[in-house]
């Protein structure tokens, strides 16, 4: 339902904390971020952001890089295993997803047989899972296996992950779904829409369809699918808290 993510050199948590709650007018039913820092490390629940406030505590998580998301079900009740992110069988990376995968019963019964465990009823594990063995098969660019990844599935997302080995770094996709990319002074900011970005910077790119970004505290690369080269248009947003 909303997507929040950051990389640069605040606190992650916070930034993410804090678009998640001006997300909140979308409606959800449950929150959750993954943020790089002590490697890999997730909080989710089912429930209001404050839950999550509350289980990131006072200092919150340590970490310049995080992904966060609200959800609102369509594939698996409200519950805090259904909660996004969800990761990998590893959990070497995260990812939070806006949409519907539309082919994703076969995608997971192929998995299966090849040896994947699911964790949870979402439509959104198929993700990862998909995104762990085209790496695992393809070779060993995690971007071009998100791509391939990607180019199988049916349906709809705005998606946002993070990997351990690439703490820094965010790799953003949609189709369908709605993303932009708030650019501030060596930092980023990855949201559904401006609401999460407004506060730090009005200079906004808007992701189109089957458009693949990867994001790092001092760059932000954008191609398709197939792997053209992408130039955006820098747009400011005129809008303000
Ligand atoms: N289809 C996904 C799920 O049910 C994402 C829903 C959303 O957009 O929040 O978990």
């Amino acid at each position: 339902c909303g997507i929040a993510g950051y990389t640069g050199w605040r606190n992650a948590s916070e930034v993410i904390i804090k678009g998640l709650q001006r997300l909140e007018y979308r409606g959800y039913d449950s929150a959750g971020m993954a943020v790089t820092g002590n490697g890999l490390e997730i909080l989710k629940s089912a429930g209001k952001v404050v839950a999550l406030t509350e289980r990131n505590g006072k200092q919150g998580l340590a970490g310049t890089a995080g992904i966060g998301h609200t959800r609102w079900a369509t594939h698996g009740e409200p519950s805090d295993i259904n909660a996004h992110p969800h990761t990998d069988s590893h959990g070497n990376f995260a990812i939070v997803h806006n949409g519907i995968i539309e082919n994703y019963n076969a995608i997971k019964q192929d998995l299966e047989r090849k040896g994947h465990t699911f964790r949870s009823e979402t439509d959104t594990e198929v993700l990862a899972h998909l995104i762990e063995e085209m790496h695992a098969t393809g070779g060993s660019d995690f971007t071009r296996a998100v791509r391939q990844a990607l180019s199988q599935v049916e349906g709809t997302y705005g998606i946002a992950i993070i990997h351990k080995d690439q703490p820094d770094r965010i790799i953003a996709a949609r189709k369908g779904s709605p993303l932009l990319i708030g650019i501030g002074e060596d930092e980023y900011f990855i949201a559904s829409d401006a609401s999460p970005v407004v506060e730090y910077t009005q200079k906004v790119i808007y992701l189109e369809d089957e458009e693949v970004a990867v994001v790092s505290k001092d760059d932000c690369h954008v191609s398709t699918l197939k792997e053209l080269e992408q130039s955006k248009e820098v747009y400011e947003l005129a809008m303000s808290l």
